[in-house]
């Protein structure tokens, strides 16, 4: 696909649509007197309205992803940033997305929300990506196609060849969901931005970075793309706490964090798999563990009753009897098996 395809599917009224201009989009960031916002003129800290573009976050978060700013897209989590998507790209009730199953529950529920019809294709037996498939399930109408690498719940990771292929080869908008891809090894595609003008890359700071109560998600893409999602979202929608607070945990340095949960997560597996009551522990590139037991409801309701909760994916198509581990602090995860070395002993299973 080309940079000029990719207009036509934006949605005739958002294409037409007069950003609201914001009494701070002037003098961003100089000093003066303010006296156009209706805003306090008493301090409290959070008395002015924050930057509607986040000119500094989005410096600092272009820089350490090597991403221009032109292409980022900051919101109030991963979760705005799909909304956003479909709100720009599907006309309600006539269009429509396909998503992997299993996969993350927003997508749906995102899609059901603005009235998108939503089409799951089943993952291979495997967890491999069924790419024929996902092309088989779209129509003329399709104009999204989320997938996520590393998937949550399967913590697996597609192959950046797969996924690109399918980017290459759908002509709507390819979302790749990366929350999990520094625990990964696969790595990032947002150094492909450039090839694939359709490609919208989602990441957050939720997982790695330890920021999950601020609510920051990011999307990288095509500039066109990053505008139109700036131009739909409300002006105000980071708020001047947490772009404050994120540029500060941004100088702390987590790739020790990172090592140490990856280094915990081949332990955590490895001790998992000498239960009796577990038949497999999927192979992870996340901060998470599937595990397929014997009784996932009774183990889920046996760890409840220790004070460690789990998440029981069970009921999900393809991931019948596994329940979805985070990988926590080495002394939460020596908690957590002491709690199974219980269980196995007692056979209260
Ligand atoms: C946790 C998670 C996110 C993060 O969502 P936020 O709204 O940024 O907290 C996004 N996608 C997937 C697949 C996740 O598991």
């Amino acid at each position: 696909m080309t940079r000029s395809e990719i207009e036509p599917l934006v949605r005739g009224n958002i294409r037409s649509l007069a950003p609201y201009s914001t009494a701070r989009d002037e003098y961003q960031g100089k000093p003066g007197v303010f006296l156009d916002a209706n805003e306090s003129p008493y301090p409290t800290g959070f008395n002015r309205y924050p930057d509607p573009r986040q000119k500094a976050l989005k410096e600092r978060i272009s820089d350490i992803k090597g991403i221009p700013p032109e292409r980022v897209f900051l919101g109030n989590g991963s979760d705005e940033a799909i909304d956003l998507l479909f709100r720009i790209f599907c006309e309600p009730g006539r269009d429509n997305a396909v998503a992997i199953a299993p996969s993350y529950g927003m997508y749906s529920v995102a899609a059901a929300i603005n009235g998108v019809e939503m089409r799951e294709v089943q993952l291979n037996d495997d967890f491999s990506l069924p790419g024929d498939g996902l092309l088989a399930a779209c129509d003329t109408n399709t104009r999204l196609m989320f997938i996520c690498s590393p998937n949550n719940p399967t913590g697996n990771a597609f192959p950046r060849s797969e996924i690109l292929s399918l980017a290459e080869r759908f002509p709507g908008i390819m979302v790749v969901d990366e929350a999990y891809a520094d625990f990964s090894s696969e790595g990032s595609l947002s150094p492909r931005l450039d090839d694939y003008p359709n490609l919208v890359i989602l990441q957050t700071l939720s997982k790695a970075w330890g920021m999950a109560g601020l609510r920051l998600g990011m999307a990288f893409a095509d500039s066109y793309i990053i505008k139109v999602m700036s131009m739909v979202k409300y002006p105000y929608n980071i708020s001047q706490a947490a772009q404050e607070q994120a540029l500060k945990a941004l100088e702390r340095p987590v790739a020790s964090e990172i090592s140490g949960i990856i280094d915990q997560r081949g332990k955590l597996a490895e001790a998992l798999a000498g239960y009796g009551f577990v038949k497999k522990v999927y192979p992870s590139e996340a901060n998470f563990l599937l595990v397929k037991t014997e009784n996932a409801d009774a183990l889920y309701g046996y760890l409840l009753s220790e004070g460690i909760i789990v998440r029981n994916r069970s009921m999900l198509k393809g991931c019948e009897g596994c329940l979805r581990i985070t990988v926590g602090l080495p002394s939460e995860n020596k908690k957590l098996l002491e709690s199974l070395d219980k269980y196995e002993k007692g056979a209260i299973h």
